[in-house]
């Protein structure tokens, strides 16, 4: 119980300060993932589908972190800091994802994070995932979606649902070199995410998918797509299935990339299925039950795309602060002295706390088997708010130099408003809330 317990609600970190040392060339940063670490979380009690019984538990301050949480946020803080962080605007500016990123993603350990390490990953706990795609994001939210994406949606999908010979198959390429997307959403099918228009038809070797799938993330870098087509459409939402398409299959195209607001620099593309044949053997999970894997996934995806709003709106507001407290005067003082500043500056804090709290919440109450639905949709919900207020006040408070892109914020502030827009927007979150409260009050 003891061992569980430091990996569910770990007491006060005790982490090394710096475990990582950053070489003076980027390219030979070691990995994130040291061995010790990855041994130290490997059995994750959700991965056995375990409730763990938290009773005898001291509760602790729910933002502790354990000693490989803190030393997966420290390291990739200083990765983030000194590898992306010189390529954000560049790549903001080329509305493209430097491949030499991805390359250091996959080197670092971060595509792979609760991959166990038999199959080549990290073999860590859902927390950690959260706890780098926070960090990622206080630099670029580009790479953290990339990120996010790719670890809590479609390698938990392998986890979850794939058979043992599509983990030896897939794990081992998704942990380190193939990046992958998540093809749910079509041009009629948004926020009513499952009334598809793409089809999938059985035959004797497997099935041919015809249809197009719209904003898809990653899809520019991706080679493995979980696509969800409808295989019996007189089941409404049951017929709906989950099949496993590699970019080379002959059909599959990969069509017009959007030219967005923000996160220019992650791919959201148009995907078409023309005859596209995919193998008996390249279905996830069991026929129908696409509905059943999505809704699950995009529940625990959710408090990853919250904890990229997370690091965002620290980001920013690390920023701003900084430039308030030490470099901008005006009238003989720091603008960061002057009380309307403070209040905003502590206010805008106080939310980032709040939205914080919920995010780690919602992703212990996963760790322990708990129920975190309606958790993980108040984190999303939250943390996007907080991260578009918080962002679009730093702008503010850099006052002219805050409107130009000399500087991080107006990035920031642009990269923010698609929180409350994918993996479910804020309305649906809102929605997923007041059902679940109806539920519980309703006599
Ligand atoms: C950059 C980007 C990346 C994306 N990545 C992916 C991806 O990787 N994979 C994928 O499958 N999809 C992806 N999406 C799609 C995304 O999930 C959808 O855009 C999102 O679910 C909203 O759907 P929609 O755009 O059709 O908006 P709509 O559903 O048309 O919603 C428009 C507005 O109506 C409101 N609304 C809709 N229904 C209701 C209701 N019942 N009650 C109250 N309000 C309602 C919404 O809240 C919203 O404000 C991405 C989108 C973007 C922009």
């Amino acid at each position: 119980m003891a061992s569980l317990a430091r990996a569910i609600r770990p007491i006060a970190s005790k982490a090394p300060r710096r475990l990582v040392q950053l070489p003076a060339r980027p390219t030979e940063i070691p990995s994130i993932l040291t061995r010790q670490a990855t041994r130290c979380l490997s059995s994750t009690p959700i991965r056995r589908n375990e409730t763990i019984d938290l009773t005898d538990l001291i509760p602790t301050p729910i933002t502790h972190y354990s000693e490989t949480e803190s030393m997966m946020a420290e390291s990739v803080a200083n990765f983030a800091t000194n590898v992306i962080g010189p390529k954000v605007r560049d790549m903001d500016e080329a509305e493209a994802m430097d491949p030499s990123v991805v390359e250091q993603l996959f080197e670092q350990g971060l595509m792979g994070i609760e991959i166990p390490e038999e199959y080549g990953g990290a073999g860590m706990n859902f927390t950690s995932a959260i706890v780098a795609i926070e960090e990622l994001a206080k630099v670029d939210p580009s790479v953290s979606v990339l990120c996010d994406v790719h670890n809590t949606l479609v390698n938990t999908a392998f986890l979850k649902w794939g058979t043992e010979a599509q983990k030896k198959q897939y794990l081992p390429r998704l942990a380190s070199n193939t990046v992958s997307s998540f093809c749910l959403s079509e041009p009629g099918s948004g926020s009513d995410a499952f009334a598809l228009a793409t089809k999938a038809v059985k035959d004797a070797d497997g099935y041919t998918i015809n249809g197009s799938k719209s904003w898809i993330t990653n899809s520019a870098e991706a080679g493995i797509f979980i696509v969800f087509a409808t295989l019996d459409p007189s089941k409404g939402y049951k017929g709906i299935t989950a099949f496993i398409v590699e970019k080379d299959t002959p059909g599959f195209s990969i069509a017009k990339k959007e030219k967005k607001l923000g996160i220019k620099a992650s791919s959201t593309c148009v995907l078409n299925f023309d005859d596209v044949k995919v193998p008996k053997e390249n279905l996830l999970g069991k026929e129908g039950e696409g509905y059943k894997l999505a809704i699950g996934l995009l529940n625990e995806g959710r408090i990853g795309i919250a904890a990229q709003m997370l690091g965002l709106a620290r980001g920013s507001w690390e920023y701003a602060v900084k430039y308030c407290w030490n470099d901008r005067k005006q009238f003989g003082s720091l603008i960061g002295n002057f009380q309307g500043m403070q209040f905003q500056i502590a206010q805008a804090y106080t939310e980032i706390s709040a939205a914080s709290h919920l995010i780690y919440n919602a992703a212990r109450k996963k760790e322990a088997g708990e129920d975190f639905i309606m958790e993980a949709a108040m984190a999303k919900l939250k943390a996007s708010q907080v991260a578009a207020d918080v962002s679009r006040s730093a702008v503010e408070w850099l006052g002219g130099v805050g409107y130009t892109r000399e500087f991080p914020v107006e990035k920031f502030y642009r990269d923010s408003l698609i929180g409350s827009i994918y993996e479910g927007s804020s309305n649906i979150q809102k929605q997923t809330i007041a059902k679940l409260l109806q539920k519980k009050y309703t006599t």
